[in-house]
């Protein structure tokens, strides 16, 4: 009886010791990872952006960024640090996503958001919501609390009500620049989607893009930035991807998936199938750009526009923000 109780010991206290072995290799490789967090702020013409303007656009994108990166650092996961990212970019009335949505040709506000997770491949997104604060909240909600993927209009904005995300009069959204451009500058559009990408310490890949779509569009359109695999994708292993610019054209070409797709089949680096992408737009007449993070931390950011509000911030190379090419 002695010794069977000895030998229970003995095994307990050997499985103890190799839980905690394992625990250590665990942490140990996730300390290795060169996590990180890529963000845009929309691809554009950014013409005659006055030095203020152009500190704005920076100091929203740097403030998206280190809440991202502190989340990764304390070990919070790639989609909790894209959610918050893009919350605070939708939250600042310059870019074109949340507080600062573009109208439709009608005088509306319609937005569209998405999430993807690359460790499962869940995903979630909203399109042609106008009462929800963060689109980027209830796109996760999407993917985290329903059995579908995409949620639109009404439909959607009950589902928010039922899960506690926050919803706003859609005065909140007021925007007397924004009115004036969809009034007076019929063709003009507003770029300044919001897109974060990230690499968690786990090694997991997320992406998320929200925005109030093209100043002018019809309304009920629904662009890129919800549809996965066009305006964003996240598979582990591979790439996460989050894109700005003509949508209609990154919905044909299936632009954000694409880039995983040359990783997977073509063997391409990431810059590669990123610049490979957006030469494709470039040829079909689309304006845009994408930004693209790899499984090991690498960050790739091509547009073919004169600028393209971004900021990167990894474990091993620190933190950049730029807006134009030779920035
Ligand atoms: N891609 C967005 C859309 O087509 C717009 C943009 O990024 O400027 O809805």
């Amino acid at each position: 009886m002695e010794r069977t109780l000895k030998k229970k010991i003995s095994l307990y206290l050997k499985a103890c010791f190799f839980l905690l072995f394992i625990n250590t290799v665990a942490s140990e490789e996730s300390e290795d990872i060169n996590f990180g967090i890529v963000i845009h702020g929309g691809a554009g013409s950014y013409e005659n952006l006055s030095p203020k303007k152009e500190k704005a656009y920076k100091d929203g994108v740097n403030e998206a960024l280190i809440k991202g990166y502190e989340i990764l650092k304390s070990g919070g996961t790639s989609v909790e640090a894209v959610t918050e990212a893009v919350s605070i970019l939708e939250d600042f009335s310059l870019f074109n996503a949340g507080k600062g949505s573009v109208y439709t040709s009608k005088e509306t506000q319609e937005m569209d958001a998405s999430i993807m997770n690359g460790l499962n491949g869940m995903a979630g997104a909203v399109a042609s919501v106008s009462t929800i604060k963060n689109p980027i909240r209830l796109a996760r909600a999407v993917m985290e609390k329903s059995p579908h993927v995409l949620l639109v209009g009404e439909g959607a904005e009950n589902f928010a009500k039922q899960n506690n995300i926050k919803t706003v009069d859609p005065s909140y959204f007021y925007s007397e620049k924004n009115l004036q451009r969809v009034r007076e500058l019929k063709k003009d559009n507003k770029l300044g989607t919001v897109g974060a990408i990230a690499l968690d310490k786990q090694g997991n890949l997320a992406a998320a893009t929200s925005t109030g779509g093209r100043s002018n569009k019809m309304p009920g359109r629904v662009g890129d930035s919800p549809i996965l695999g066009a305006g964003t994708w996240a598979e582990n292993g591979l790439c996460a991807v989050s894109g700005t610019g003509h949508g209609e054209y990154f919905m044909r070409q299936l632009t954000a998936a694409e880039v995983c797709n040359k990783m997977k089949y073509l063997q391409m680096s990431l810059e590669d199938a990123a610049n490979a992408v957006v030469e494709r737009l470039s040829k079909t007449g689309a304006a845009g750009g994408i930004i693209a993070l790899d499984s090991k931390g690498k960050m790739s950011a091509p547009f073919n526009t004169a600028g393209m509000v971004r900021g990167m911030y990894s474990r091993e190379e620190g933190k950049t923000i730029k807006i134009y090419k030779e920035d």
